[in-house]
């Protein structure tokens, strides 16, 4: 099955009680049995079945079904933020005392969990690149995890997702990665030797910034069974479902991090057209990004696919010719960029990327704001930059917005 196809008929075939063609929003915390013998089967996980929506929904399940097979994992576990699903994988294999090393470029709310995990005795090692020297350097008998994001937001480095996870499994270590600004449109990260896959479907997969919400795919290639993983050891006779099943009965419903059903429910519907979507996203986001490159008064754009981004040729490599939906532009001052800001008339000035709208914020300002200046030069953020996430409107409509926004800061403030 080709992706357009699977995103709607992978793991999916409507509702088989009523023929209806999506399945409906069991909008129910609970769910009743037949008999105590039932339900006593069903947390014994003996059978198949619904209980307790915090554990467990129909309408969730069929989400996550679809993202399973789209993502070709063993199993995934949808959440009530993307914030909560790295929570949650974190929290799933972690003990106090253990280390993690993530990418300096990561999202600005996952680098204030990582400070918030070191009050359990946690610490996070944070490197550039995911190179063998950085590895080295980094990786002691304390650490148990490599993160990434496959494309940094706001920083727009690519992360090799092949070579990275030879380089991570060579050390005996899972790679986790988040690939929310990437998708599986651009590349499936379990294909490339990523063990757990995170997606903020808050962003592209919902598509329209009706419900946040995240999800947690396990690739069931990684073997947990290694003394250096306690909290498994009770799940490591699951085989290759241990992660995922120590997630289910314990993490994830200890935690209480579940999907509404509602949320799931509009979640499935924008999977329909994600790669529809992600296309016109990339395309306008090349662009708009060409265009913009030769313009006056503009210091930096970055893009992937920009034969400036020093990530060009991986990016075409790893993402078969797409660059995603997301650029940054630099003005020179914080003074232009909010100007520019302000001038924009389609672009939402907004903390959210993966709108079918384009959206535009300051970084630095807001997302960024708890992180101090080493952490924003490392993370890619500037006083003067402006993070894009470019919409699917029509292309000549945003080039004439960005382009008379620019001429209004040019002839108003200097640099
Ligand atoms: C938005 C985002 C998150 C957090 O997701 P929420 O759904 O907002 O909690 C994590 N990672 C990346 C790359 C994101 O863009």
């Amino acid at each position: 099955m080709k992706l357009d196809t699977a995103l709607l008929h992978g793991n999916f075939s409507g509702d088989k009680t009523t023929g209806a063609t999506l399945v409906p929003i069991y909008q129910s915390s609970a769910f009743g049995h037949p008999s105590a013998e039932h339900i006593e089967k069903i947390f014994h996980n003996k059978e198949a079945g619904f209980a307790y929506t915090r554990i467990s929904n129909p309408t969730v399940a069929s989400f996550e079904n679809r993202i399973t097979f789209l993502e070709g994992g063993i199993g995934s576990v949808a959440t009530a933020s993307g914030m909560a699903a790295i929570t949650a994988v974190f929290m799933n294999i972690l003990s106090a005392g253990d280390e993690i090393i993530s990418k300096s470029s990561v999202f600005g709310g996952t680098l204030d969990l990582f400070k918030d995990f070191e009050r359990l005795g946690i610490r996070t090692r944070f490197v550039d690149e995911i190179t063998r020297e950085e590895l080295e350097e980094n990786i002691n008998g304390h650490t148990r995890a490599v993160f990434a994001e496959t494309i940094g937001n706001p920083k727009l480095d690519v992360t090799d997702i092949k070579r990275s996870a030879e380089l991570i499994h060579s050390f005996g270590l899972p790679f986790i990665l988040d690939n929310t600004t990437a998708t599986v449109c651009l590349v499936k990260g379990i294909e490339k030797g990523a063990d757990i896959i995170i997606n903020s479907s808050s962003k592209y997969i919902n598509g329209s910034s009706n419900s946040i919400s995240g999800v947690i795919t396990d690739g069931g290639s990684f073997d947990w069974s290694e003394e250096k993983y306690p909290s498994l050891k009770d799940y490591v006779r699951f085989g290759k479902f241990a992660f995922t099943a120590k997630l289910r009965n314990d993490t994830f419903r200890n935690l209480g991090c579940c999907l509404s059903p509602m949320n799931a429910y509009f979640n499935s519907l924008g999977l329909e057209t994600l790669n529809l979507r992600m296309e016109r996203h990339c395309s306008n986001a090349l662009l708009l990004a060409e265009f913009l490159e030769g313009l006056e008064g503009i210091r930096e754009v970055s893009y992937p696919l920009l034969k400036s981004s020093p990530y060009s040729e991986k990016a075409k490599k790893q993402f078969k010719g797409k660059g995603g939906g997301i650029l940054t532009l630099r003005l020179y001052t914080r003074e232009r960029a909010f100007a520019f800001i302000n001038r924009l008339k389609y672009a939402v000035n907004i903390t959210n990327v993966g709108d079918t709208k384009t959206l535009v914020i300051h970084p630095s300002s807001t997302i960024y704001v708890h992180s101090g200046d080493n952490e924003k030069r490392k993370a890619g953020v500037y006083e003067d930059l402006i993070r894009v996430s470019v919409g699917i409107e029509d292309i000549e409509d945003l080039k004439e917005d960005f382009s008379q926004a620019l001429g209004f800061v040019n002839a108003n403030y200097t640099y």
